[in-house]
C-alpha cells in the first residue's frame, strides 16, 4: 500500500468554514421561513459583476482563438509579456517603485502562490504567521512537514505566532528572535488593518539585519484609501533584499472566478544553502513554475491587462467605491450598536470586538438566529482572534443596508 503524507493528518479537520457551512445549514434545516432572510457576510468572495473592460477584452481574446492564425496554444510559463509589461508600468514604475517585468510571474492564484512558495525553500526554517491569520499560510506549512501537531488552541509546534490586537494596531511588533520566513498581509485579511509606511520600515529593517525574508501578501492593496499607507512592500528602500510580494486580480478586478494573480521576485533576492552558499531565489522560482505550472489562460490574461487601460481602471475605482462604501455602513452600525470596531477604513473587512464576555462563537450563533446575517468567527483565524468576528463588505448595497439595521436591532 502506498505511504501518504501524514503531515496531512496534523491538520485540524477544515475548522473554519465547514463548521460555518454546518451550522448555517442546521439554522436553515430547522428554521424554513427565517431562512429566507438570511444574508451572507461570511466568506471573502466579490459579488459585483466583472468590469465591463474586461469582458470586451476577452470577447476579442475568444476571437482570436477562433482564428487558426491568432490561435494561442501554451503561452509562456511566467505569463505573457503584454501583461508583466502592464503590471511593472502600473502598479510599480508609474509609482516610482523599481519592478521589472521579468520579476513577474503570472499564476493562477494568490492562494496558490503563497502555499506553493515552500517548495522552493527548505526544511528547518523558523517561520513566523501574524495572530490571527489567513489560515492558507499556516496548513501549507503543516501540510510539507514545517510543523509539529497543534495544541488544543490549534496552535502548531514549530511555528512562531505574533499576536495582534487593537495595542498594536493588528500590526505585530517586531520579534525578539529571529526567523527565517515571516507572513505579512496588510490590509490585512482578516482584521482590516494597515501597515504604516513606518511599521513596514521596521520590518524591512529587521529582515535585512537577520537575513529573513518577508512573504508579503498584498491582495487587497486596492482598497487603501490613505495616501500615506504603502501598497507594496516594494515602496520601502531595502526590501529588494529581504522581500517577495504576492498580489491578486481577485479582489480589486473582481477575479476571484476568473483566477489570476502574480508574484514579484527581485532578482537579487538571495536565500543560502546548508553549506552557507548564496542563492538566488529567482531562478529557482522560475524553475519550479515552468515545471508545474503551464501559464494563466491567455483570455484570462488579456482581461487582466484590461483591468490596466483607462476604463478598466475607472472600472475597478467605481467596484472599489461600491465595496468602500458598504465597508462604512457597516462599520457606523457597529459603533451605533456600541461594538468595538477595527478596519473597514483601508480594506473590506470590518473586525468587531464581541460584547463583553461572548465568544466569536456565540457571536456567530447569535448573529445567525436573532439577525439572519452569516458572519465569520474571529477565532477561525487564530487564537487571538477569539472575542471577535469578521464581516465583509463584499456584498451588494441593498443587503449591507438591511444588515446594519438588523445589527442595530440586536438585543
Ligand atoms: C482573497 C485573498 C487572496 C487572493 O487569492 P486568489 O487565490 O488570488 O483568489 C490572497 N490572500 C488573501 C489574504 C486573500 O484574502
Amino acid at each position: 500500500m502506498a505511504l501518504i503524507n501524514e503531515n496531512f493528518l496534523k491538520l485540524k479537520a477544515g475548522y473554519l468554514f465547514p463548521e460555518i457551512a454546518r451550522r448555517v445549514k442546521a439554522f436553515v434545516d430547522g428554521n424554513p421561513e427565517a431562512a429566507k432572510r438570511l444574508i451572507r457576510c461570511g466568506i471573502g468572495d466579490v459579488t459585483e459583476a466583472l468590469p465591463e473592460a474586461v469582458r470586451y477584452a476577452m470577447h476579442e481574446a475568444i476571437d482570436e482563438m477562433g482564428d487558426r492564425k491568432t490561435f494561442k496554444g501554451y503561452g509562456p510559463e511566467q505569463g505573457y509579456d503584454f501583461l508583466r509589461n502592464a503590471i511593472a508600468d502600473h502598479d510599480f514604475k508609474a509609482k516610482g517603485v523599481n519592478v521589472d517585468a521579468d520579476e513577474i510571474f503570472i499564476s493562477d492564484g494568490s492562494k496558490c502562490d503563497t502555499g506553493n512558495i515552500l517548495d522552493i525553500f527548505g526544511r528547518g526554517n523558523k517561520i513566523a504567521i501574524t495572530d490571527p491569520v489567513y489560515p492558507v499560510y499556516v496548513d501549507t506549512n503543516v501540510m510539507i512537514g514545517n510543523t509539529g501537531d497543534a495544541d488544543e488552541n490549534g496552535a502548531y509546534a514549530g511555528l512562531t505566532y505574533l499576536k495582534c490586537g487593537p495595542e498594536n494596531g493588528f500590526v505585530p511588533a517586531i520579534p525578539s528572535e529571529r526567523v527565517d520566513l515571516v507572513y505579512l498581509c496588510y490590509p490585512n485579511n482578516p482584521t482590516g488593518a494597515v501597515a504604516t509606511r513606518a511599521q513596514l520600515e521596521a520590518w524591512v529593517q529587521y529582515a535585512l539585519k537577520n537575513d529573513t525574508i518577508i512573504l508579503y501578501d498584498a491582495a487587497y492593496e486596492a482598497f487603501i484609501r490613505d495616501p500615506e499607507i504603502p501598497h507594496s512592500i516594494f515602496e520601502i528602500p531595502g526590501a529588494r533584499d529581504c522581500a517577495i510580494e504576492f498580489r491578486s486580480f481577485s479582489k480589486n478586478g473582481g477575479f476571484t472566478g476568473m483566477r489570476c494573480a502574480f508574484v514579484v521576485i527581485p532578482k537579487g533576492l538571495m536565500g543560502k544553502t546548508a553549506d552557507g552558499t548564496k542563492q538566488a531565489i529567482h531562478p529557482l522560482w522560475s524553475r519550479r513554475h515552468s515545471t508545474k505550472f503551464n501559464g494563466a489562460s491567455y483570455i484570462i490574461q488579456k482581461g487582466a491587462e484590461a483591468l490596466y487601460t483607462d476604463e478598466g481602471k475607472s472600472q475597478v475605482k467605481a467596484l472599489i467605491e461600491h465595496y468602500m462604501g458598504n465597508a462604512a455602513l457597516l462599520v457606523q452600525a457597529c459603533k451605533d450598536a456600541g461594538l468595538a470596531v477595527y478596519g473597514g477604513v483601508n480594506a473590506p473587512y470590518v473586525w468587531v470586538g464581541c460584547p463583553a464576555g461572548v465568544t466569536s462563537w456565540q457571536m456567530f450563533d447569535k448573529m445567525l438566529n436573532e439577525a439572519n446575517v452569516v458572519i465569520t468567527p474571529g477565532s477561525g483565524f487564530g487564537s487571538a482572534g477569539e472575542g471577535y468576528f469578521r464581516i465583509s463588505a463584499f456584498n451588494s448595497r441593498a443587503n449591507v443596508e438591511e444588515v446594519c439595521t438588523r445589527i442595530k436591532a440586536l438585543k
